[in-house]
C-alpha cells in the first residue's frame, strides 16, 4: 500500500459523514487532479487555522476582529438573532431573508455534558444588549430538547429588558438542529416568528 495515500485516507475519514470508502474515493480523486489544484486545497486548509479568528462582537468566525456582518452598514442593527453555532449563521445567511445581526452562543445548555450558562457567550450577549440596545432579539435555536431549555432560559433572562423577544415559529421538525433544516422552512419559521408571551416566559 502507498503510505502517503493511506495517511490522507486516515485524515479524510476523520471528517464528519466521510466513511472509509468515501475517503479512499476522495484521496484517489485528489491524486488524479493537477498539482496546482491540490496545492490550493492544502493552502486553503492551512489558512482556516492561521487566518481565521472569532469576531469580538458576535463570536462568529471572522478574518478581522469584527466580522463583515457586524461591521456592515446595510444590516439592521436593531435586530439580534441568537444562534447556537457558526454553522447556523451560514444556514440563516443561506436562507437569505434575515438582515439583522447575530450572536453565536457557542452551544446550548446541556448540564449532562457539563455545558452550563458560564460556558456559553451569554454574559457577552447581555453586555451587548446593554450596549447596542436592539429593539428585537430573536431566539433562533433549533428544536432539540437542550435548545428548547436554552430558549426558555434566555427568554427569562431577557425579560428584564425593554425589547421584543421572539422565537422561530414552531414547525421546525422536532429534535432537528438548524443546519439540517431546508432554506424554505427556515425562512418561513423566521417570517412567522412569534413573540414570547409572558405566560410562556414564566412557565
Ligand atoms: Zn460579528
Amino acid at each position: 500500500m502507498v503510505e502517503a495515500l493511506e495517511k490522507l485516507v486516515e485524515s479524510l475519514s476523520r471528517l464528519p459523514t466521510i466513511g472509509k470508502k468515501s475517503a479512499w474515493r476522495l484521496a484517489i480523486h485528489l491524486m488524479e487532479r493537477p498539482r496546482e489544484e491540490v496545492d490550493t486545497l492544502a493552502e486553503n486548509l492551512k489558512n482556516i487555522k492561521t487566518s481565521i479568528t472569532i469576531c469580538k462582537e458576535c463570536f462568529n468566525y471572522s478574518e478581522q476582529d469584527i466580522c463583515p456582518i457586524c461591521s456592515s452598514q446595510s444590516r439592521d442593527t436593531g435586530v439580534l438573532c441568537i444562534v447556537e453555532k457558526p454553522m447556523d449563521v451560514f444556514t440563516f445567511e443561506n436562507a437569505g431573508r434575515y438582515k439583522g445581526l447575530y450572536h453565536v452562543l457557542g452551544g446550548v445548555l446541556s448540564p449532562i455534558n457539563g455545558i452550563t450558562a458560564e460556558k456559553l457567550h451569554i454574559r457577552e450577549l447581555l453586555a451587548r444588549i446593554d450596549r447596542r440596545k436592539p429593539c428585537e432579539v430573536i431566539i433562533g435555536l433549533g428544536a432539540g430538547a437542550d435548545a428548547e431549555t436554552t430558549s426558555l432560559y434566555l427568554a427569562r433572562l431577557l425579560e428584564k429588558y425593554d425589547i421584543t423577544i421572539t422565537r422561530l415559529a414552531r414547525g421546525l421538525p422536532a429534535g432537528m438542529e438548524l443546519e439540517y433544516v431546508d432554506q424554505l422552512t427556515l425562512a418561513q419559521a423566521l417570517n412567522e416568528r412569534t413573540s414570547i408571551p409572558y405566560g410562556e416566559k414564566t412557565s
